[in-house]
């Protein structure tokens, strides 16, 4: 029987990619000997990767929504909160109602987006980034006749680099679908270079693929603010792009209980071990896109780190088996 002294508590903040993957090994792999906490705001976990289809109408909210509550059938317990603070030296999280201490905490808190941070965006951009938002998209595009459709990226780090790409094409297939496709101009921007080399390099053949579908590519556009009166994304040096309908990405942060703590920069999130994901703060580690680690902010990338640190992790508890190395496939 385990002795009570060696029972350990491993608190895992955030029921994103990253969270549920971690707290679903670690109570598999500690069954009841051990105390398994996940905490996060909403009830459910929300796969984000498929707002691209909400945002076409092929799925609804509730397709892509799971009860964190299932995780309980793991040897999981699912505290619903507001995460207000973390106490490294008392090793405690503050919720909405309590303080809960922890021997291990892994933070999985993804980024936030701040609508906030540009000027007109909250009027005037609707983006498939968020739940309400790809929502709000897919009815507008429901009454969509024709115009200027404008895809955009901000400065910063933001969910899934690849996807404003797939939202272009999503969008040209679905004017198409429709039949509207003459009567509909699309355009993206970023803040990159165009890019240049191998065709066989991702990003040159994403700029390929937009072009052969007609989407013009608008490059080094750095969004200063955007006008919803006259429809307008004012850039850098005087630029401007105009739009019918803009598809802009917001801007992303670190959670603010991160900032406010000190355990995340300003833009950059939570400086890791790249090879331990261990915070500065001991027993501390952070995961997935709040994670300073050199790879993409996306599911794929946390769900791997996820796996290797639980692992990790229950071998360091229970003293069984050996710990796998971090190697992340991602570009
Ligand atoms: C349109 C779109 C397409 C994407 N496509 C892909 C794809 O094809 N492939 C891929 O790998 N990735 C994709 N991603 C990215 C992927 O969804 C994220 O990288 C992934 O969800 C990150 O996981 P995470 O655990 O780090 O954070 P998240 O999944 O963001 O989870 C963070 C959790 O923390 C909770 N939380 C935050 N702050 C608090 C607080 N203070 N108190 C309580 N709870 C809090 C949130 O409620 C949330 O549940 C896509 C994302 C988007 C938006």
């Amino acid at each position: 029987m385990q002795l009570l002294s060696q029972r350990k508590k491993i608190v895992i903040l955030g029921g994103g990619c990253g969270g549920v993957v971690a707290a679903t090994q670690l109570g598999r792999k500690l069954g009841a000997d051990h105390d398994v906490i996940l905490v996060d705001r909403r009830p459910d976990h929300i796969f984000m990767p498929a707002f691209l289809f909400v945002m076409l109408g092929e799925r609804q909210p509730r397709d892509i929504s799971r009860s964190l509550k299932i995780l309980e059938k793991r040897n999981v317990r699912v505290i619903q909160s507001e995460i207000h603070g973390i106490d490294p030296v008392r090793q405690e999280v503050a919720l909405e109602k309590e303080k809960i201490s922890y021997d291990y905490l892994i933070v999985s808190l993804g980024l936030q987006t701040r609508p906030d941070l540009v000027s007109g965006f909250a009027e005037a951009s609707q983006h498939p980034w968020e739940m309400d938002s790809a929502v709000r998209l897919r009815d507008s595009l429901a009454n969509f006749r024709g115009g200027r459709v404008v895809v955009g990226v901000p400065l910063g780090p933001y969910r899934c680099p690849p996807a404003p790409y797939e939202a272009q094409w999503m969008l040209d297939g679905y004017f198409r679908k429709k039949g509207i496709r003459d009567h509909v101009e699309i355009e993206y921007f970023t803040r990159e270079a165009e890019p240049t080399g191998e065709a066989h390099d991702p990003v040159v053949w994403m700029d390929a693929e937009s072009k052969r579908r007609g989407i013009k590519q608008n490059y080094e556009f750095v969004v200063r603010s955007i006008d919803p009166e006259k429809k307008v994304v004012q850039g850098l040096y005087n630029a401007e792009i105009s739009y019918d309908l803009l598809v802009m990405v917001p801007p992303h942060r670190p959670a603010q209980v991160l900032l406010d703590c000190g355990l995340a920069d300003t833009e950059t999130g939570i400086r890791v071990d790249y090879d331990t994901l261990q915070t500065k703060w001991d027993n501390v580690y952070a995961i997935g896109d709040c994670a300073d680690m050199p790879a993409s902010k996306a599911g794929g990338v946390a769900h791997q780190e996820a796996d290797v640190l639980a692992h990790n992790l229950a071998v360091e508890i229970t003293g069984k088996g050996r710990p796998v190395d971090l190697w992340l496939h991602t570009i």
